[in-house]
Order: structure tokens, then sequence, then C-alpha cells
């Protein structure tokens, strides 16, 4: 009678089925908290499952051997190394940029050690974790003054709260981005306490338009870098230079929100041009910021580059120390930085990515192609696509790429992605075009080739 008022009192608990031999025995292999979050979920859910009238009941039984079938599952990681096949060469999904060999190096003499972060060496004082970092960005940029945040958001934000707090900052309408997440700039200006100040249209703004809205209480007029939109066709809108001259003439900094920051021409990885941080800052502009894990291939991070005295305000205001970066993040920021004085294009890998030719590409589907060797249900072929950049920079540049397709009479290519991404142990991010899904070489490296090949075959094993 009793039993059947509260079925919840079937379900065992935890203490009991530690007691069991079954899974005393999971206890030597894997550790003791996993073992028991693993527990309380299957109890958690069928606890739930009985509430809901979905089952009766279940015994300990079956709870330990759902425990066994589950516990990989448990006690892997919840981040998880995955194999880029999207193409996408900046996929934020994915992480943005993948770091070079000497940042991650970096990592690893700073991250288990002592280090001196905040300790100038020269002197014994305290010194500024900014300092590791400036340095070398003067250096490349020859900027007058660096300061770097937690990422290029919040460089917008520090920018705005701390210039133009209760004051008008001048936008182009057509500029008004929303860079996906919650980052869309009207809402980050209002939270930063700033006024927007609008002006001309979508697709035309003239400098008289930002002259006009020029009062006592404008504090910065600001671009921002379109990242992921293009306006076509009959459209207007005044240079860095033209505006930076208003900004001279009425005493008013001027702030270029770059979105990606390049350090190199992509026009040599046959892509359309994008301003360089050296031709931004050669326009004269009093601030720029950008991220430092986008076409930088860095970490991430908010980089911002300007004017001195703009920087000090920016580096004292209180919440610039809620937007700090730690240590893990300069070290790789650092080492990432000092390769663009050596062989950028061969040592840091968005870069690398982006140049690898065509010639290579195929090459790579084939040896993936012969890696993969026959699997029952598919057909795998090599043909030419087209990939885009992704992360936020240059929206409708595509780049000719290689992919390995892979097709079935059986599944649709909406199964064979999903098995691709749910089934192996390094799960493959892959693209569907035309029902057929894509393994892009582009962002596979030399040495994922026999690691992403393993993957589909395990996700069809
Ligand atoms: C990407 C981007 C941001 C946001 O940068 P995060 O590093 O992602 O914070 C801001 N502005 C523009 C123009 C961008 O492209």
């Amino acid at each position: 009678m009793e039993e059947k008022a509260n079925p919840f009192r079937n379900l065992p608990k935890v203490d009991a089925m530690l007691e069991r031999s079954d899974v005393q025995s999971l206890l030597s292999s894997y550790p003791r908290w996993v073992v028991i979050e693993g527990l309380r979920r299957i109890l958690e859910e069928k606890r739930k499952a009985i509430k809901e009238g979905l089952i009766s009941s279940i015994s300990s039984d079956e709870i330990a051997k759902e425990l066994i079938d589950r516990i990989d599952e448990f006690s892997s990681p919840s981040l998880r190394r995955v194999i880029n096949a999207t193409g996408v060469v900046l996929h934020t999904n994915l992480g943005r940029a993948p770091l070079a060999k000497e940042a991650v190096e970096a990592l690893c003499e700073i991250a288990p050690n002592y280090s001196n972060l905040e300790l100038d060496l020269k002197t014994g004082k305290r010194g500024l974790r900014y300092t590791h970092v400036v340095q070398i960005i003067k250096r490349i940029t020859s900027c007058e003054s660096a300061l770097v945040v937690n990422n290029n958001a919040s460089a917008v934000f520090l920018i705005l709260n701390t210039l133009a707090k209760g004051r008008e900052v001048i936008v182009s309408r057509g500029e008004l981005i929303e860079i996906g997440g919650a980052f869309r700039l009207p809402d980050v200006m209002e939270s930063a306490g700033a006024i927007l100040k609008e002006v001309g249209t979508t697709n035309r703004t003239r400098v008289s338009d930002y002259e006009n809205a020029i009062n006592e209480n404008t504090a910065l007029i600001l671009k921002a870098h379109t990242s992921n939109y293009k306006i076509m066709g009959f459209v207007e809108s005044p240079s860095l230079k033209e505006l930076t001259e208003l900004g001279k003439k009425h005493g008013i900094p001027v702030y270029a929100d770059l979105g990606s920051g390049l350090f190199v021409d992509v026009r040599k990885f046959g892509l359309p041009h994008e301003p360089t941080v050296f031709e931004v800052l050669k326009s004269g502009v009093d601030l720029v910021s950008f991220s430092g894990d986008k076409l930088l291939g860095a970490t991430q991070a908010g980089i911002i580059l300007g004017k001195r005295e703009l920087i000090e305000k920016l580096r004292k205001n209180p919440i610039n120390r809620v937007l700090r970066i730690d240590k893990l993040t300069l070290s790789a920021l650092e080492a990432t930085l000092r390769l663009y004085m050596e062989e950028p294009e061969e040592k840091i890998p968005v870069l690398q990515m982006l140049k690898t030719p065509l010639a290579k590409l195929q090459e790579r589907a084939t040896e993936l192609k012969d890696a993969i060797g026959t699997i029952p249900q598919l057909r795998i072929d090599i043909k030419k696509a087209k990939s885009a950049v992704g992360g936020g920079a240059l929206p409708l540049a595509e780049l000719d790429t290689v992919c390995v397709c892979l097709s079935s009479e059986k599944l649709s290519a909406k199964e064979i992605e999903e098995r691709l991404r749910t089934k192996p142990k390094i799960p493959v991010i892959s693209r569907i075009k035309d029902d057929t899904v894509l393994l892009d070489l582009r962002t596979i490296r030399d040495d994922e080739i026999e690691i992403a090949a393993k993957s589909v075959r395990e996700a069809f094993s």
C-alpha cells in the first residue's frame, strides 16, 4: 500500500548504490566524485520520469547497468577538442583562433610557475601586467600607447564608459552593428552610460552629417567596422581620415572599433583589402580597438591602441579592473605578438590556414580520403568548394577550397553530420551543402588528417 502511494521510495539511495560490488569496481577506475555525480544524475532523471508517469519504478540493478554504460560520458571533460572541418577559419562556436606552438609553449612555462606578472625585475617595484604586451605592441605598430582587456567587447565598453559617460557619441546609422550574442552597439552604448547620436542613413552618411551633429555635449566620434555584413549599391561613408580631420577641427577624439585586428595585408591571400592596424593608425585616429582571437590569431583579448593620455584615462577607470586579462592570456598573447616580428604567416595558424594554396588542400583531401578508406554506407568524393573566413571578419569574402564530400543512399546529410558530431571521441564538425556533408581541408591541419579519418570511421562503426 505504502509503496504504491510513494513510488519514489523505491528509488535506491546513492549510499546503497555505492556499496554494490559492480559500482565498487567502477570506483577503482574512476574518481569517486565522477561515480557519485553519475549516480545522482541518473537518479534525478528516474525521479523525473516517475513523476511524469513514464516509468513506475526502477531497480538498483537497472541503475547500476545504466551507470556502467554512461560512466565514460560522465568522466570525460565537457570542453573538448574537435576537428574543425567547416572550413571557417575563425569560427566563434569552435573557439576562434587556434594558438601557435610558441604561444602554447609560453602558456606551459607561465601556467605552473610564478612569474613577474606585476613585478618590475629591474627595480624590484610593483609593475603593470600590461607592460609585457604593450612594449611589443608599440614595437610592431609604433603606436603611442596601448592597453589590453578581456575582449574587444570590453574594449568598446571601457572606451565608451571612460570617454563618453553621460555624453554623446556620434555613429553612422549604417554602422549600428550586432556582432552576435548580446553585443549590439546601441545596447552596449546604453550600458556604458553613453548617449547614442545616430547620423546619416543606413546606406549613406557624409562628413557633414557628423559635423552637423557635433555640439557641446559630444564626447566621441565612433567608426565601427561592419564586420559581419556589407551594405552594397548606393552607399557612401566618410573615410577615417576625413573623420579624424573633422575630430581635430572640433577637438573631439575619433575611435575606430576595427573588430578584427590585422597586422598583415590579407590581399596576398587572395582576399579583398581590409585596412591593417598600421593603416588605421596612420589615418590619425585617437583610439583603435580589436580582438586578439580573430585574424590576429592569438587569445581572446581586446587590444586598444592610441593616444597616451586617452589610454591613461582608460587604464585608470575602475571598470578596467573588472575587465582585466589574466596571466595565461598575457603569456599566449605576448608570444603570438612576437611572431609578428619573425614570420607570422609561417607560424600563426590562422594565417597559415588562409595562406594554404589550393594544390596543398587537394593533396590533403586525397590523404584524408585514403585514410578514411571505404565505409559501406558512404559515398566519398573530393570536390572543390568555397569557404568563408568567419569570425566577424571579411563578411562576404570567399576562399577557394577543397572538400572531402560524404553522402549516402541510406542516411540524410543531417544524419551524417550528426553522427560525425556526436559519435567519435574527437568530434568532427562539418557543414552541409546541397544535401552533402563537406569536410573542408582548409581548417584540417596535416597532423589532424589521421585523427579526422579515425573519427569518421568511428562515426560509422
Ligand atoms: C568581433 C567584434 C567585436 C567583439 O569582439 P570580441 O572580441 O568578440 O569581444 C566588437 N566589434 C566589432 C566590430 C567586432 O567585429
